[in-house]
């Protein structure tokens, strides 16, 4: 039995009556994670996961009706059990278990397996059809440890201070710029985080998480930048002058992105899972039958039918911006 259709504002569940992540307005939303293409605005009542409150709130706006619920709590929507459970990909991300006359759906939101300091991590959810996102669904996605790479991180802002020229960092400000800060060495500095990343930092700051705060911004040659992707190009970013500047996303990986945004260095970190990160939720879930949305559905499609399991392309309508 099938507990969800798509419709034209996305994933519905009939029995309870609700959608999952909708692009338009609907009645009743159900967030996996406050990332813009999961969290649209204009519908009439949200709910989300505790952790993840204060960033759904922040992106709709004070007027929202959010409701929260703890990870694990029992919810009973119309005629099915619902439960969010973590997905590991940014603070508060879900997964959203739907149960219904013995039959069990999750949906995975966006998720990944690698442990991230800023987020609870990913916990497996046995079901009968799971439906997975594939942003990275391609086997040339592979990531390195992400302590590795925010070394990396170290070591070129490092040598920047060396060359007398500040470091400037390109992050998304709603999980990716957190999960950097966590784990850098920022006495190191100075260190100047842009405001809409230090809006979203003071939210995690509430939720336990611990973050260095921005420094005095003098010594501009010697500094770190920790900067929203929209600022490029900015006239804020004129004050650093001579300045290295670099991205951190998934999408480093492959050249074209990094050659477009004319950078000087990219760092491959990601939030979602890499293709062997894919494929081990998938098997955890023991799913009989797996819809694949989100990315490069195609691939992972065929490699799942390839190996006799039940896959189906899901097409949900292009959110209005991608977070990576
Ligand atoms: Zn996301
Ligand atoms: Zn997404």
């Amino acid at each position: 039995m099938a507990l969800l259709e798509v419709r034209e504002a996305g994933l519905y569940c009939p029995a309870g009556d609700f959608h999952i992540d909708p692009s338009l307005p609907v009645d009743r939303a159900l967030i996996t994670h406050a990332h813009s293409d999961h969290a649209s605005a204009g519908s009439r009542d949200y709910l989300t996961a505790s952790p993840g409150g204060g960033l759904l709130r922040a992106r709709l706006g004070d007027d929202a009706a959010i409701q929260v619920e703890p990870y694990g709590a029992a919810i009973r929507i119309g005629d099915v059990n619902v439960s969010f459970h973590p997905a590991g990909h940014i603070l508060g991300s879900s997964q959203i278990r739907i149960e219904h006359a013995g039959e069990v759906w999750v949906v995975s939101g966006d998720y990944k397996l690698a442990p991230d300091p800023t987020c609870e991590p990913f916990e497996p959810v046995g079901c009968h059809t799971f439906v997975t996102e594939s942003t990275f669904g391609l086997p040339i996605f592979r990531w390195n440890d992400a302590a590795q790479t925010i070394d990396e991180i170290q070591q070129w802002w490092l040598a920047n201070q060396q060359a007398d020229r500040a470091s400037i960092l390109f992050a998304y400000p709603i999980g990716k710029a957190q999960r950097i800060l966590s784990g850098l060495d920022a006495t190191a500095g100075p260190l100047i985080i842009h405001e809409p990343v230090e809006r979203y930092n003071a939210i995690y700051r509430g939720q336990g998480i611990a973050l260095p705060l921005p420094g005095e911004a003098t010594d501009f040659a010697r500094a770190l930048a920790v900067v929203s992707p929209s600022a490029q190009g900015s006239q804020w970013l004129r004050r650093f002058g001579q300045a290295s500047t670099a991205f951190a996303s998934g999408w480093m990986r492959i050249r074209g992105p990094r050659r477009r945004r004319s950078l000087d260095r990219g760092f491959v970190l990601s939030d979602h899972a890499d293709w062997p990160a894919l494929l081990q939720a998938i098997d955890q879930s023991g799913a009989e039958q797996v819809w694949v949305t989100h990315g490069y559905v195609a691939p992972l499609v065929r490699w799942l039918t390839e190996r006799g399991k039940q896959a189906v392309a899901v097409e949900l309508k292009p959110p209005a911006e991608e977070e990576e």
